[in-house]
């Protein structure tokens, strides 16, 4: 019997989410998803130094925000927790006492200096640097005497010798790693706690996971990993090492790259469906065309579609999601953008108005100032329409009586004017620019007094 498949997202909560990473969380939610499995998240919490809650928190939020849910994981429960690493150390030490019986395992007593010496002379004879072994060879005897000398011991991995570590990468293909050019890593570090390598391992392999997908970056740790596993006597999962993605420079998007954490794109307004849309096509091409909600993801994703390339991030893209998504979005869901810079009460409608001509908060933020704040100084474009329009024309609009749109193009066309000739300037006095959203509904949001001291000011401007 196949057990069915089970995947996870182990972030390490010590920065913000980038695309990188939401990428990876994506990937593996779509592929537990579409196969009917399970998803877990696990908070890699245990480097307690850089850790903190409110990252935690955030994290949380970006994965929500982003549609995905766990079957296993914080505020949900599938029988596999705890789901934070920092609280699953009883486990953690379970599996070091096993190893340690089945001799996998050794107390290392090197001290820091005594291995960045060894690792110097490795260096200066050119051999690669890593850990001699030299305390697996150890007796009863020898051991007793470094606790004698007060050494607190690290516990090592013993890896087979002579052996080829490998397996069938379900992104980049059949892997082979020599175990004699690892070296016998740290699993329990000298003050008791796990090392990555060993934590990682364990609970993937206590929490049933079946397929391991993330960065590239993990690819060196997959042999020992798998080989610790086996050695735990369970079966190693598979793993699906994704290449990493390559901003705008080419090079590699890292959490520092604060343009594209997730929180700088959803503060600047980019929707979920647009970052999800996105991400679907980086390095994968499985998909149909066209915009898919995320709901409906799962069967647009295929394991065998991922590609082996970097997978390049570009602003054109997103922005072309972006817009894909604000067309099928609520009035409501933008109503965010422009709270606090309308009057009271005009949030909804404002939106409605706006919501053709921008694509992110920015744009909104802008066009509140047009509609309810004030104008930047025309440019020469826009000196020429109003001076071409002439004072009488904008004295017709202040006599009109009345705000609203029919009244103001009737005024206008009193004076003559009609066609370009009326909405160039009508728009360039209300709006300051020439583009924009339909008049009606523009008149409709704006104050009357500011209407009027609009065409004063384009009068004004009118006859210099
Ligand atoms: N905490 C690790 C990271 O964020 C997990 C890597 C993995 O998915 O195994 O890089
Ligand atoms: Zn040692």
């Amino acid at each position: 019997m196949t057990s069915p498949l089970a995947s996870r997202f182990a972030p390490s909560p010590t920065g913000s989410l980038h695309l990188g990473n939401l990428r990876t969380a994506l990937y593996a939610w779509l592929v537990a998803r579409r196969a009917g499995g399970r998803f877990v998240l696990r908070i890699e919490d245990t480097d307690r130094m850089r850790s903190d809650e409110a990252k935690i928190a955030e994290l949380i939020e970006d994965l929500t925000w982003l549609g995905l849910d766990w079957d296993g994981g914080p505020g949900q429960d599938d029988g596999t927790g705890p789901y934070r690493q920092s609280e699953r150390a009883a486990s953690h030490e379970a599996a070091f006492g096993k190893l340690l019986a089945g001799g996998h395992a050794y107390p290392c007593y090197c001290t820091e200096e005594e291995l960045e010496a060894e690792r110097q002379s490795a260096l200066r004879q050119k051999r690669p640097p890593r850990y001699s072994g030299r305390c697996a060879v150890l007796d009863a005897a020898g051991r007793a005497a470094r606790e004698a000398e007060g050494r607190r011991a690290s516990l090592r991995f013993r890896l087979p010798p002579g052996q080829r570590l490998a397996w069938d990468d379900l992104v980049r293909g059949p892997q082979s790693f020599r175990s004699d050019d690892l070296g016998d890593f740290v699993i329990r570090r000298a003050d008791g706690s796990a090392a990555f390598l060993s934590s990682n391992a364990i609970d993937d392999a206590a929490m049933g996971i079946t397929l391991v997908l993330r960065g590239e970056d993990h690819v060196a740790n997959t042999p020992r990993q798998r080989v610790l596993i086996e050695a735990l006597g369970a079966t190693p999962p598979q793993y699906a090492h994704l290449p990493l993605l390559v901003g705008p420079q080419h090079a590699p998007l890292s959490k520092r790259d604060g343009a594209m954490s997730v929180r700088s794109l959803r503060e600047r307004g980019y929707l979920p469906g647009a970052v999800a849309n996105l991400l679907l096509r980086l390095g994968h091409s499985g998909a149909e065309d066209g915009y898919h909600e995320v709901a409906a993801m799962p069967a647009q994703f295929d394991l065998k579609a991922l590609g082996h390339a970097p997978a390049h991030v570009d602003e054109l893209q997103l922005n072309h999601w972006q817009h894909e998504a604000l067309l099928r979005c609520e009035d409501a869901a933008l109503v965010d953008w422009v709270r606090g810079k309308t009057p009271a009460g005009l949030e909804l409608a404002t939106v409605a108005t706006l919501r053709k001509n921008i694509l992110l908060k920015a744009d909104a933020e802008r066009w509140c100032g047009r509609l309810y704040g004030s104008l930047e100084d025309p440019d020469a474009e826009a000196r020429s329409v109003l001076a071409a329009a002439g004072p009488a024309f904008f004295d017709a609009l202040l006599a009109a009586g009345a705000c609203d749109y029919d009244a103001l193009v009737t005024a206008a066309k009193g004076t003559g004017a009609k066609g370009k000739g009326l909405f160039q300037p009508l728009r360039l006095a209300l709006t300051g620019t020439l583009e924009g959203p339909e008049l009606r509904p523009v008149l409709a949001l704006m104050p009357p007094e500011l209407i009027r001291t609009r065409f004063e000011r384009a009068r004004a401007l009118s006859t210099v």
